[in-house]
């Protein structure tokens, strides 16, 4: 089955409101194992519904609408898809009953304008809507299935899982397939470095493969259909085998693990300690590695030392380093994290110090990452590009890369 999704409201083409159904929508389908090969957003315009409706039409087996079945003039969906599957929309008596019994229990009379939300099509049925006036609207012909849905979420969602969840269950029971996904996630390598590495393996189509950015790490999301969850699983195994194979060093973590949690969880079976100092991340680090360890059973503190002041008042730096070399250095990232680890009585510290740089797109800011062990201390440098707090982000990713490189080596 082939689904396509049409978000309809021209507070969505404005942005005024995010597209929250089309995702949610988009998820449920991926659960039923429903093929989405397309989404549309159109206005509250008659022609371009019209048209977006037929193009679906032509190219799906399953449209799912939402929005546009209110009271007023500019609500039109379900008229359109009348029009579009020449179909008579007709006066729906326990629908209009339905929404004068919605008006009576809020003690006001009903406006004639809602009469129009108990029009239904001759040969569809309406889906009730419990959590509104607007009933949703089913319409099967001309072997497409047409769903029409209430734009509010609160509304939406009870109404598919209730009512169009089921029924889609039953109509793909015996052909029914199960999409699993599993994401990769790397820390250290790029994404175009990444790609490289897997390039023959991204053209698959059951199972696919695909790369996904984000600040400082990438993902590989992997996907397999089948006839089971387990047969499913079983397409995706040797898969993943061969990416751990190529790219397994970079790899720290699977579906929502975090980088921290990777981290904190390599210090834990290493049996070491680690604690932070932080400048222009201002304790983002400490903050992250606080929620994945928040007992302190291996990160044992963190100091947000932003200036002079901090540290050599906090971490007891030397003022003639800092003079020497400036803040934003390496000998000052090092010290900052030797300091760090002395103080916490850590086996690790880990310290950052850099230009977050202003507040607008494009600035580069130079970070420096500093790590300490007992025996010794390094540094490395970087040029962070973006806003200030893509740059924070980035600083702490890096900082937790170094972190997890200095743990796999122990
Ligand atoms: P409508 O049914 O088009 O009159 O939409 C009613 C309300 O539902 C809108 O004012 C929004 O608050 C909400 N809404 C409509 N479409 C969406 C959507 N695609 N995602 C999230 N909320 C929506
Ligand atoms: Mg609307």
């Amino acid at each position: 089955m082939v689904a396509e999704i049409i978000s309809v409201g021209t507070e969505l083409l404005l942005g005024q409101i995010v597209d929250t159904n089309a995702a949610y929508l988009g998820r449920t389908l991926a659960g039923l194992g429903v093929d989405l090969y397309y989404k549309s957003t159109v206005g509250d315009n008659e022609g371009r519904v019209l048209d977006t409706l037929s193009r679906a039409r032509s190219r799906a087996d399953l449209i799912l609408t939402s929005g546009g079945l209110g009271p007023t003039e500019d609500d039109l969906t379900k008229e359109c898809i009348a029009q579009v599957f020449g179909e008579d929309l007709v006066l729906h008596e326990p629908s209009l009953e339905e929404l004068e019994a919605f008006f009576a229990r809020r003690g006001v009379p009903m406006p004639p304008r809602n009469r129009k939300q108990a029009l239904i099509y001759r040969h569809g049925r309406p889906i009730p809507n419990p959590n509104g006036t607007a009933p949703g609207a089913l319409l099967e012909k001309d072997g497409v299935i047409t769903i029409s849905l209430p734009g509010p979420p609160n509304e939406l969602i009870p109404m598919v899982e209730n009512h169009v969840a089921p029924f889609l269950t039953e109509r793909l029971s015996g052909t029914r397939q199960f999409l699993v996904t599993r994401v990769l996630r790397f820390i250290g390598i790029g994404e175009s470095a990444l790609e490289q590495e897997v390039l023959d393996l991204l053209h698959g189509t059951n199972p696919t493969l695909a790369p996904l950015a984000h600040t400082g790490e990438v993902h590989l999301r992997m996907g397999a259909k089948a006839a089971s969850v387990e047969e499913a699983e079983t397409l995706l195994a040797p898969l993943e085998e061969e990416i751990r194979r190529r790219a397994g060093r970079y790899l720290y973590g699977t579906n929502s693990t975090l980088l921290e949690d990777a981290v904190v969880t390599l210090l834990r079976e290493r049996g070491l300690t680690a604690a932070t100092a932080e400048g222009c991340t201002g304790g983002l680090l400490g903050g992250r590695l606080t929620q994945s360890d928040p007992a302190e059973n291996v990160v044992l503190g963190g100091f947000v030392t932003p200036g002079p002041a901090a540290l050599t008042g906090i971490l007891g730096l030397s003022p003639e380093l800092i003079d020497r070399h400036g803040i934003v250095s390496g000998p000052v990232a090092e010290a900052m994290a030797d300091a760090a680890r002395r103080r916490a009585g850590a086996d690790i510290g880990v310290a950052i110090t850099g230009q977050a740089g202003p507040d607008g797109g494009g600035a580069r800011g130079l970070v420096l990452v500093g790590l300490a062990q007992s025996d010794r201390t390094t540094h490395s440098e970087h040029h962070c590009i973006g806003i200030r707090d893509t740059v924070r982000r980035r600083a702490t990713q890096l900082a937790l890369q170094q972190l997890r490189e200095a743990l796999l080596d122990v």
